[in-house]
């Protein structure tokens, strides 16, 4: 289970309860139940943490079935974690849309 902090009240938000969703993918927002904020990740970020991540592996599978590249490889598999790790660090949940003080939209307020 993952445990996400709404960016805008910073109340725990579990993802199961969870009920607003829209867009898919990298742009995907969820809708926070305590105060309707839309939140979203950072699109860049979480590209750069996959990127990082399969170059990684692609490395690494590179490097086990053919010789005599472990001088590249081994760098390559060293920057690519390191990046992995930093975005995965700096990947946390934004605002993408503050909640509307007056209009309250229907949805249901627990
Ligand atoms: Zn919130």
């Amino acid at each position: 289970m993952a445990a996400l902090q709404c960016a805008h009240c910073h109340k725990p938000i579990s993802v199961s309860k969870v009920t607003g969703t829209r867009g898919k993918g990298f742009s995907a927002q969820i809708q926070c139940y305590h105060c309707q904020a839309w939140l979203g990740r950072h699109a860049i970020l979480t590209i750069l943490k996959v990127i990082g991540f399969y170059t990684a592996v692609i490395a690494g599978v590179t490097g086990y079935f053919v010789e005599g590249l472990a001088n590249i490889i081994t760098p390559v598999i060293m920057l690519s974690l390191i990046l992995t790790g930093v975005t995965h660090l700096m990947d946390h949940l934004l605002v993408i849309e503050a909640p509307e003080e007056d209009g309250k939209p229907t949805d249901e307020i627990k």
